[in-house]
């Protein structure tokens, strides 16, 4: 309970001007992409890791819940305050504090998007690949938070693979700095590696040292459609036999091919058992020598339709077929249950055929899209209406889904995280002793359970009580 006397307090480390208790600011700080709202108490809007420090420490005095937020576009609801407390709003630490192209690094605030980042360093001739769909409005910190993906990670890897250092705040209010500004460094334990997917349960991240590397100089985009996903995946080992790895490898089912030729007819097949997206980079005589090797490979594998992009309003046209997918899902169902299953990517054709099997059983279209490179499946579970008996059924869809991923060598979520949406399913990715050591590390750090509580390891709602109302939001 958040009394007087704690608002006051809190108006003293942040400024009045930076504490709310409107409803209107209360509603918009406690949701994220899920939509459902569970409202704080307050939402604080700090400026520096020493506030937050002292945020955290009036927290601990006073067993209030505190909930860091960055953009508040996740999926799971991570970010949702659903035991109340106060919304720690990042957003006011939005600087580009250093981009360094001598040592490729830059050095940021928490609330900077990943898309201004993305700009700044690519001005200087620098990339930061980790690239989520949601770039215009996660923030950093959040990518950080839940060790974000996208397209290009398939080449260059996830966020993980991009953070060098970190200062963050514990949930008791001491200031850390984990990690450094070089590329290599083995003194001490790895804290930065920690905080990357902690879902901010265990501190909030006021400082990050990402690491940057070169622009590639080209790339060249090329939409290939397939008969069979079996083709189309083989033609994804092709290129590892090959010795090439594409920037990006974007796969659309048949289900998710139909949504789109429901949703804006573009003439492709609707037999087609999958589509393609492949983008290769580097310098312009490495690109030209890949693009023949992609041309000859997707022949090589049958594709039944090549089309590859020469202009950038037709590389643009290419990834337009991916943007569509979120519009064209929304009108297949009432309700999207939607999931980033991540497996092998060997079994991607096996997982095809079992979610086509799911989705005629339970007759629920199950459109499926995503990284086919690094196995990382977003499914769709498109339920016809929000009544309860139709979630309970949707839920057991979703259950046989993840067990079925687990049982293939894949996990749960590839890029999203767990937050509560996915927490009613933890057992069937992790072991009870695993689930236990996060415990007591989360219990080391956080004894008095103040941070972003009712997350991950406990799951407030089963998963056929959820409101899975994505519907309206774009998919990734
Ligand atoms: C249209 C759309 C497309 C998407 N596409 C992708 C995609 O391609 N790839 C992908 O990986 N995800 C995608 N997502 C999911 C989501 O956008 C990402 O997970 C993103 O990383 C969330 O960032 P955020 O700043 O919005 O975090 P929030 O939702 O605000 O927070 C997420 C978690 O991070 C914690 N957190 C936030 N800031 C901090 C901090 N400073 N310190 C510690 N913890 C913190 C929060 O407590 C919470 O647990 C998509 C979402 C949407 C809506």
């Amino acid at each position: 309970m958040i009394t007087p006397e704690i608002l006051h307090q809190l108006a003293t480390i942040v400024g009045a001007e930076y504490l709310s208790t409107s409803q209107e600011i209360i509603t918009e700080n406690s949701q994220d992409a899920l939509k459902q709202v569970f409202p704080a108490e307050a939402v604080v809007f700090p400026r520096t890791a020493e506030e937050i420090a002292g945020i955290m420490r009036l927290a601990n005095e006073h067993k209030f819940y505190v909930t860091a937020r960055g953009g508040g576009v996740g999926y799971v609801g991570s970010a949702v305050p659903i035991r109340g407390g106060i919304v720690l709003a990042t957003k006011r630490m939005n600087q580009i504090l250093e981009i360094r192209k001598d040592d490729l690094l830059a050095v940021v605030e928490p609330a900077v998007t990943n898309y201004d980042l993305q700009k700044a360093v690519e001005a200087q001739g620098l990339f930061y690949p980790p690239d989520p769909s949601s770039w215009k409005e996660s923030f950093i910190g959040g990518n950080i938070a839940l060790n974000a993906g996208g397209p290009h990670c398939v080449k260059y890897g996830n966020t993980k693979q991009f953070v060098l250092g970190l200062d963050f705040v514990t949930p008791t209010g001491e200031i850390v700095q984990a990690g450094g500004r070089t590329p290599k460094n083995a003194t001490g334990f790895n804290l930065a590696g920690l905080m990357i997917g902690s879902e901010g349960m265990l501190g909030i991240i006021t400082r990050a040292i990402l690491r940057l590397i070169p622009l590639p100089e080209t790339r060249k985009t090329a939409l290939a459609i397939f008969a069979s996903a079996q083709d189309a995946c083989n033609c994804v080992a092709g290129f590892t036999e090959a010795g090439i790895l594409p920037v990006a490898l974007e796969l659309l089912d048949r289900a998710s091919i139909n949504a789109i030729e429901d949703y804006e007819p573009s003439g492709m097949p609707r037999n087609a058992g999958a589509l393609l997206i492949i983008e290769v980079d580097g310098l312009k005589e490495t690109v030209a020598r890949e693009a023949e090797i992609m041309r000859e490979l997707c022949h090589k594998h049958h594709a039944i339709e090549y089309r590859e992009a020469v202009t950038d309003a037709e590389v643009d046209g290419i990834w337009e077929v991916r943007r569509k997918m979120s519009p064209a899902v929304k009108r297949t169902g009432a309700v999207k249950i939607n999931h980033d299953i991540v497996i092998p990517r060997s079994r991607i054709p096996e997982m095809l055929a079992f979610l086509e099997g799911v989705s005629q059983r339970y007759g629920f279209p199950i459109p499926t899209f995503g990284h086919a490179g690094d196995g990382n499946l977003h499914t769709n579970v498109m339920l016809p209406n929000n009544d309860a008996e139709t979630k309970h059924v949707g839920a057991k869809a979703v259950r046989e889904i993840f067990e079925k991923t687990v049982s293939l060598g894949g996990t749960l979520s590839g890029e999203h995280g767990v937050g509560y949406a996915k927490a009613p399913f933890l057992d069937v990715a992790l072991s009870a002793p695993t689930i236990a050591v996060m415990q007591a590390i989360k219990h080391a750090l956080d004894p008095n359970g103040i941070l972003n509580p009712g997350k991950v390891f406990e799951a407030p709602f089963a998963a056929d009580e959820m409101d899975f109302l994505t519907s309206d939001f774009p998919c990734c």
